[in-house]
């Protein structure tokens, strides 16, 4: 058996950005990856740049990938239009995750194969027995599994490029209306040369009906690539001798199924635990302290975003209340990102 003492499974933003993290550590790891190629996972690719004062580009440390800077999201209800400021980062995220993976070289980095099971702390087939395993492995995490952390509820999202989009490309355009989607939202965020654009929502039935309008009404998008998104609160994200980032924990602002500034965030905390295990190598690792660190810094506003959803789309089914509901946030968010931003 070869002897890693920190093996990540799933290279998606959580893993790679973890990979980066203790590459600059110094800390070796194995990180293994099913695909032999990045941006598998599809993805609206619009990254909330500051959260809970982090800033998108601290933990970046690139550009490689950045295709547009928005400040403005228009939102479209039954009721009208609500602009709102919060600054959105619009990328290639194939090329992230490149970006990411070079700069995780530091570790190794297995592409096209995948862990099959885990048993006794075993990763088949590879035969490996690593002191910490990290699961950053996605909405279906196997590592979650082996933890015994319980299954997250999913949404469904499809997403797509579109070069046809008649709408203002400096701003971000959302629709949130019953006869769209119910218990979700369109988008159409614009890219360098094009568009993504998309459709999620919380359940099936609504989600099928949802698309295939869609789909209808964006004829000339070619291919429509679809995946799950956890859409709960944060579960625990540890058991036995591993941990959880991303998707495999739901680290999602579930009210809007965004994942990737969160899973960066959560990651850079990983890697700091890491450091300090890796010192005692890797004995009497207390990962209740990991767990009380990301959920004091983002895990509350985690599971403040799953409550938002829960009200706004279960409790408000008045269309009208929910526009007002909604701008009422959309002040606060845009009054919020004025302060931070300084702007
Ligand atoms: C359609 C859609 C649009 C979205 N749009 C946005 C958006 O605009 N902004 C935003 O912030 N969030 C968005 N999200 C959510 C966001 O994409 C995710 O939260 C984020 O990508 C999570 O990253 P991750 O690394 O945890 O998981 P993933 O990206 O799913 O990566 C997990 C990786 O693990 C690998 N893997 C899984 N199992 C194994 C195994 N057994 N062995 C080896 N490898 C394995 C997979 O191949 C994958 O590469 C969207 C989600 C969807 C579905």
């Amino acid at each position: 058996m070869d002897d890693y003492d920190v093996v990540i499974v799933g290279g998606g933003v959580a893993g790679l950005t973890l990979a980066k993290f203790l590459t600059e550590k110094g800390i070796p790891f194995l990180l293994i990856e099913e695909h032999d190629d990045f941006f598998r996972k599809p993805c609206g690719e619009g990254v909330i740049r500051h959260t809970m004062g982090y800033d998108f580009y601290d933990l970046y440390e690139s550009k490689a990938g950045v295709e547009k800077e928005i400040w403005n999201t228009v939102i479209y209800t039954r009721y009208g239009e609500i602009e709102m400021e919060m600054p959105i980062v619009m990328m290639d995220k194939r090329r992230m995750e490149e970006e990411l993976a070079k700069k995780g070289k530091g570790g190794e980095i297995k592409m096209g194969e995948r862990v099959e099971k885990i048993e006794n702390g075993i990763l088949h087939p590879q035969q490996l027995k690593p002191r910490l395993i990290v699961g950053a492995d996605g909405a279906f995490s196997m590592v979650r599994e082996y933890a015994g952390v319980k299954k997250p509820i999913l949404g469904m999202a499809v997403e797509g490029y579109s070069q046809n989009i008649e709408m203002d490309e400096e701003k971000c355009h959302i629709i949130l209306r019953d006869d769209v989607v119910k218990y979700g939202y369109a988008w159409y965020f614009p890219k360098k040369e094009k568009w993504n654009i998309g459709i999620g929502s919380q359940k099936k039935k609504y989600f099928k009906e949802g698309f295939e309008k869609f789909k209808e009404k964006n004829e000339e998008v070619k291919e429509w690539r679809g995946a799950f998104v956890p859409l709960d609160k944060p579960t625990r994200a540890y058991g036995k001798n591993a941990i959880l980032i991303g998707d495999a924990a739901s680290h999602v602002f579930s009210a809007i199924g965004a994942g990737i500034t969160p899973s960066m965030i959560i990651a850079k905390i990983a890697s700091d635990f890491i450091e300090k295990w890796a010192k005692k190598d890797f004995r009497d690792m207390d990962f209740s302290l990991f767990e009380k660190e990301w959920r004091r810094v983002i895990g509350k506003y985690l599971t403040y975003s799953y409550y938002t959803k829960s009200i706004f789309f279960s409790v408000v089914r008045n269309e009208y209340l929910r526009h007002k509901l909604l701008a009422r946030m959309c002040k606060s968010t845009t009054e919020y990102y004025r302060r931070v931003m300084k702007r």
